[in-house]
């Protein structure tokens, strides 16, 4: 069931041609338990992996990999209004909101398209065009990964912020995450006002909406504007877009006043990193077989054959690019082992 020095390729969407130094899936609970009782666990540092769409591998894995495989969805309640379904953790996230709209059922549709999986997904409680998961989030098991015994979170557990939880902070490594249970409404509640989603519709010629109107939409829209990882190495959003103090976002506007950003809470503001690194001039910017995307300053990619570690010395140029010309520092979104 464990195997020694695996390529992690397959396994990440930038394509970074490393290895584990021990590799393991796990099907189910047991199967967890009974990889994080191993030798090969107990005596190395290890690193849980899901679809592998939000890591760089800067160098080999000198521990052991534990792949979540788990899956399997089921709905555990039913009301007129809402519905729960509980979902594996090895499920493919994309699979999984397919699921809920073949359904009917309300909630996930803005989040199509996301690459990896259901147990990583409340990780960085992701989000797309004004939806986090966190708003459809119930509850999940996680197994602890040195008693094997689940442990239950709820909303509130999690401390879900922007690309935040508990499970990169306070808990990081602690756990994995087994079984996710989503909160989806069976009444339509559409989001349709973010982002080039309404436009998209309507070129589409779209009357009446549906939740797989939406979701054709959103999935048009990431069609058109991300690079596909099957063709081009990357993890989506290299860095997360930087929330900054009004009087910074003052500062840097007088100077710059076609800045982009949105108001986040009291006396704050989301800065748009993408504009901030296409304002820097490194949109485009090509060095051998990687770079940063033509279209998307937030991506970097991999063209082909490119390490992490030289991904990550270019992430680490942008950071202080960014940080001499606007003041801002930029934290990377992805993770990095
Ligand atoms: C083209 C592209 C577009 C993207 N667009 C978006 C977007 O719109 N919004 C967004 O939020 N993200 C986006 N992402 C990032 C990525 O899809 C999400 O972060 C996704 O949730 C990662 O899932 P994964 O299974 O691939 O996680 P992995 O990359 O395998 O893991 C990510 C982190 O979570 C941990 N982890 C994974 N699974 C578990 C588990 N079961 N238990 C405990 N820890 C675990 C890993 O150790 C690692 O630290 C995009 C990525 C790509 C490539």
């Amino acid at each position: 069931m464990i195997k020694s020095d695996v390529s992690l390729k397959q396994f990440n969407t930038f394509g970074i041609d490393v290895a584990a130094h021990f590799f393991a899936e796990a099907q189910n609970e047991d199967q967890v338990r009974s990889i994080i009782e191993s030798k090969e666990f107990l005596s190395n540092s290890n690193l849980i992996l899901g679809g592998g769409s939000n890591i760089l591998f800067t160098k080999d894995f000198d521990g052991i990999v534990l792949r979540n495989a788990i899956n399997g969805i089921e709905v555990v309640k039913e009301t007129n209004d809402y519905v729960l379904v509980k979902a594996g953790g090895g499920v493919v996230w994309h699979e999984f909101v397919l699921y809920c709209i073949n359904q009917g059922w309300y909630g996930v549709e803005n989040l199509s398209l996301i690459p990896g999986s259901v147990g990583a997904s409340p990780m960085q409680n992701i989000g797309a065009y004004g939806v986090e998961i966190k708003e459809v989030f119930h509850e999940l098991e996680a197994i602890n990964l040195k008693t094997g015994e689940i442990d239950y979170f709820d909303n509130s557990d999690c401390e879900f912020g922007y690309r935040e939880s508990v499970f990169k902070n306070k808990h990081k490594g602690e756990y994995l995450i087994s079984r996710v249970t989503y909160k989806l409404k069976k009444k339509a509640d559409f989001k349709i006002s973010y982002g080039a989603i309404e436009k998209q519709l309507e070129a589409m010629g779209i009357q009446e909406l549906s939740v797989k109107s939406v979701s054709d939409a959103v999935i048009a829209i990431r069609q058109s504007k991300l690079p596909d990882p099957k063709e081009i190495g990357n993890s989506g959003s290299f860095f997360k877009n930087p929330i900054v103090t009004k009087s910074l976002f003052d500062k840097v506007k007088s100077e710059y006043p076609d800045l982009v950003a949105y108001p986040s809470g009291e006396n704050e503001m989301k800065l748009a990193a993408g504009w901030l690194i296409d304002q820097a001039g490194w949109k485009g910017k090509t060095i051998g077989n990687y770079g940063v995307h033509k279209n998307q300053a937030l991506v970097l990619v991999n063209y082909g054959g490119a390490t992490g570690k030289q991904i990550y010395d270019l992430s680490e140029e942008i950071l202080i690019s960014i940080k001499e010309k606007f003041g801002v520092q930029l934290e990377r979104e992805v993770n990095i082992y």
